[in-house]
Formats: C-alpha cells, structure tokens, sequence
C-alpha cells in the first residue's frame, strides 16, 4: 500500500515523521477523509475546500494549491492496486526546527508542516446492513467549541464513539444544552411527519460532505426539509433517524439508547434518500 509523505510516494510501512512533530506531541493537525469510487475522489473540491477550512481554524498556511492537491491525490489514488477508497489526508504543524524548543505550545516560526496522505478500501454498508440499521446510544457532547474545524485531536470523538461500542451499538448520538449537534463521527438528520430535519451548520458540529449532498438531493427531488435546531424531545420522538457520513453515506438509526426509534425499522425516507444518493454517486462517476 503506497502512502505520500512530505513530497514523496512510498510504501506505508516505510513512511517515518519524528516523535516532536506537533501532530504526535500535541494532536497538532487537521485531516480529511476522501472518498473515491472507482478511482474518482467524490466532491473533492468540497473536501479542499473544508481543508481549507480548517488549516485556517488552526491558523497553519496550505502547504498546496488545489491544483496541487488534486495531482498528489490522483497520484496516490492510481498508485493503489483497488479501485474504491477512502483517501485519508492530514496535515500537521509539523516538528521543530534544530535551536528551536522541543515542545513548545507557541507556533513555531519556520516549520515545515507534515502532510501525509494514504489510501485504504472503502467498505460501504452492505444491502442487509442498510435494511437492518444500526443502533445508537446518546451522550453530552463534552467537545470543544471548534467542532467545525476537522481536527486531528480527536480525543473526546474517540471517547465518545467508545460508548457506541461498548453498548455494541454503531454511532453515539451527541447533545449540548438540550440541542442535537452531530454523531461522534457522522452528522445525524432527524425525520417527523415526512418532514427532514437538519441541524444547523455552526462551530458546533462538523458539516459533513454528505450532510451536503443530501440536503441538495432533498430540494432537488421536493423532499420537503428545514435546517434548524433539534431539541433533544424532538429526537427522541423522531419518526426517523439517520447517521450520514462518507463512509457510512445514509444509515438509518432503529434504536437510539434501547428505544425503537419510530417503526424499529429503517423508515421509508431513509430508504428513498439512500437510493437518491447511490444514483447521484453513480451520476458523478459516470461524468
Ligand atoms: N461529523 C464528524 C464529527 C465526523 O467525524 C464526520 C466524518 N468525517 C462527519 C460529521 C461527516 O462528514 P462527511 O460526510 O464529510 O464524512
């Protein structure tokens, strides 16, 4: 498996960033995660352009152009012996430079940040696991006030996720203050009386790409849906429930904390949107 590292495609098992880079020492970095499809990375502009987004969160320059970014991905991506992937990209503010202190909070002056990118198989969810669906639990969202920035230090996610797996269930439903925010990886829509329901794009929650993609897909097919808050009553009485993210895409959510979440089953918007979805990935593909 190839990977890229700072300027060079080599073999994962070979690739070797120092113990004081500030992405080992202080979680110092963000990341992207790409989904590919037979060999063609998915809105990579949109993931770029959240990059983007994050890089200037963390106050550390673009060490790319876009252009750049897409000739090093499609590089890395024809490099790999398997057509669908998931492109993970991260940068980090790099290590200190020699005379510089080892660890230090202050940005450095004069680093090079590390940018390290590598590719695995995409495993989607299968058929059965969509018509099964998964279960959920809820927890506080105990995070920072930066969820918007995709950052590296994913501590509290990991944390929080880990309570999903321990009750052997697939997604930790997260509120603050009596408000949805998102999954512990993965935004989460709420379906009542036909009508879809998003929380609103804030620094609370990461927008996912297929957060996006899918409220395009529901005012591109009249699906009738609101971006607004979600108090915690309203999930709890949700008719539907969805985790949505790249890898993941539209899963539907039949348990939430032991509770049958509407019918139990994966309800028929999640169906619909799921269907809408795999079309417009095939469409993409196709162009
Ligand atoms: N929120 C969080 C916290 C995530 O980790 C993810 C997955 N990257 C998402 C939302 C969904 O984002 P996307 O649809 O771009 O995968």
């Amino acid at each position: 498996m190839s990977c890229y590292l700072n300027g060079r495609f080599l073999p994962l098992a070979d690739a070797k960033v120092p113990a004081l880079d500030r992405g080992f020492v202080f979680g110092d970095g963000v990341y992207e995660l790409v989904p590919v499809y037979s060999r063609k990375p998915f809105r990579l502009d949109d993931h770029l352009r959240r990059l983007q987004g994050s890089l200037d969160g963390i106050r550390l320059a673009n060490p790319h152009e876009v252009s750049e970014w897409h000739e090093l991905i499609v590089e890395l991506i024809d490099l790999q012996d398997f057509a669908d992937q998931s492109v993970y990209i991260q940068v980090t503010r790099g290590a200190p430079a020699e005379g510089q202190p080892p660890r230090d909070h202050a940005l450095p002056k004069g680093v090079q940040p590390t940018v390290f990118m590598f590719a695995q198989p995409l495993v989607t969810a299968s058929p059965a696991q969509k018509a099964a669906g998964v279960c959920a639990v809820s927890a506080a969202d105990n995070r920072w006030l930066r969820c918007d920035i995709k950052a590296t230090s994913l501590l509290a996610n990991i944390l929080l996720r880990q309570q999903a797996v321990d009750a052997e269930c697939a997604e930790t439903v997260m509120l603050r203050d009596g408000f949805l925010t998102e999954g512990a990886a993965s935004n989460i829509f709420v379906v009542k009386d036909g009508v879809l329901l998003a929380p609103p794009p804030s620094n609370l929650m990461l927008t996912g790409i297929t957060y996006d993609v899918v409220l395009e897909l529901a005012a591109a097919h009249g699906i009738p849906h609101a971006v607004r808050a979600i108090s915690e009553a309203e999930v709890r009485s949700a008719d539907e429930l969805w985790m949505t993210s790249s890898t993941r895409e539209v899963m539907a959510i039949v348990k939430l904390d032991g509770v049958p979440v509407g019918a139990g089953v994966p309800g028929p918007l999640a169906q619909r949107m799921d269907a809408l979805y795999q079309t417009f990935k095939q469409e993409v593909m196709r162009a």
